[in-house]
């Protein structure tokens, strides 16, 4: 059903670090005047598993078993956010993954601590947002803004 909202979708995980700071609604907030629909939301908790499944492809590199422990080590807010563009707006809303080098206002640079700890993920391109969408929520679990009455 989602498959055809390609370019029109991308996931976005609230990460352990910012939930903990209680960033979650100061997130969304500025999500939401960006101009995103929120179609889906849940707060979660990633088991070692999941998250090694989720970034399989940086199973080869030298901060994957950080990453994982890091990612597993408290609950998340994973979100489908719906917009035109929605991969690249959202990529330039969070700013760099190095909240160093993120431009000022960006996510990354306002709740972000550390390389690793950078508050927030966005799925790189429009094949993974779709991937990753139903990675985290069944089609039932997807209120699309199209649909809304
Ligand atoms: P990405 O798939 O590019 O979003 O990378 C996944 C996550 O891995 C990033 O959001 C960072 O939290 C983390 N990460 C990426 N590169 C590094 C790195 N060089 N050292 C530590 N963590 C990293």
């Amino acid at each position: 059903m989602i498959d055809r909202m390609f370019g029109k979708i991308t996931l976005s995980i609230i990460k352990p670090d910012a939930v903990q700071k209680e960033y979650v609604i100061p997130i969304l907030c500025k999500i939401i005047h960006a101009g995103f629909h929120i179609a889906a939301l849940k707060m979660t908790e990633l088991s070692k598993k999941s998250a090694k499944k989720f970034y399989a492809e940086h199973k080869n590199k030298l901060f994957f078993e950080s990453l994982i422990r890091f990612m597993s080590s408290g609950p998340i807010v994973s979100v489908i956010l719906e917009k035109e563009n929605a991969v690249k707006d959202f990529r330039i809303l969070i700013g760099e993954t190095n909240p160093v080098y993120a431009k000022k206002g960006t996510i990354r640079n306002l709740y972000a601590s550390s390389l690793e700890k950078n508050a927030i993920h966005g799925s790189d391109n429009n094949q993974n947002a779709l991937k990753e969408c139903l990675f985290y929520f069944s089609n039932r679990e997807i209120f699309l803004k199209e649909n809304f009455c």
